[in-house]
């Protein structure tokens, strides 16, 4: 699998545009983009949502509004002309939800960011201007840079800032993991979750922005952040 940089997917982004977007709206649709360029986050969701129309209509993300978040993961309504649409993204992708009025409000995401009853939280969302703007992630001093965990929560596994517990070093890629789980390579799910499980036991090094935030030398797209420890 190839990862396409932030670059190559604002292109992709452009190109789905030029049939989403209504003539006069491309301006707008595109100071939007621009904003969010080097937010993964942002990337993420309006790729997600001008590859998929949630309505099929011709539309336009006019404002990203954060609801929620919780180690790594983003609830976001994205306002358009037409409705506002929820989406869960990470990093790895965007999910949409629906657009709040239908509600696919499942028990399990309404858990995880704490959002007590459907009911509460269709009251809540009702006016969606009481939630602050989406700060594109890059520019939050508080998030991971490389998985948008935010200050003094657990990393998303696999991420490249987590710091090992058994030897201070980069956990995806000190040996521990291996040493661990008594094997050279690991296979697959079964061991992940194996490893999950050691981890938990050690203690995981929540992310600390402070201690880990990598020091980029040169800004630029697509480079694997080290953290300075
Ligand atoms: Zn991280
Ligand atoms: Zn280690």
């Amino acid at each position: 699998m190839t990862i396409k940089t932030l670059a190559q997917q604002k292109e992709d982004i452009l190109l789905l545009m030029k049939y989403a977007v209504p003539a006069e709206q491309m301006v707008e649709a595109r100071q939007l983009l621009n904003r969010y360029q080097t937010d993964i986050i942002a990337i993420n969701l309006l790729s997600a949502f001008y590859s998929y129309l949630p309505e099929g209509l011709d539309d336009t993300v006019r404002e990203l509004r954060l609801l929620a978040r919780r180690q790594g993961a983003f609830l976001i309504a994205a306002i358009t002309y037409h409705s506002a649409y929820f989406y869960l993204v990470t990093v790895n992708k965007a999910e949409f939800l629906g657009d709040g009025k239908d509600g696919v409000w499942d028990k399990e995401i309404r858990d995880f960011f704490e959002l007590g009853s459907r009911e509460d939280f269709l009251k809540k969302t009702t006016n969606l201007t009481n939630f602050s703007e989406h700060t594109p992630a890059h520019q939050d001093e508080q998030l991971c840079p490389a998985c948008a965990a935010a200050d003094g929560e657990k990393h998303v596994l696999g991420c490249p800032v987590e710091v090992c517990p058994w030897c201070d070093g980069q956990l995806t890629s000190c040996h521990c993991r291996f040493e661990q789980l008594d094997r050279d390579h690991l296979l697959g799910e079964r061991e992940l979750a194996a490893l999950e499980e050691k981890l938990a036991k050690k203690g995981r090094i929540p992310y600390d922005s402070a201690k880990h935030r990598p020091v980029y030398p040169t800004a630029g797209d697509g480079d694997e952040p080290t953290p300075t420890t």
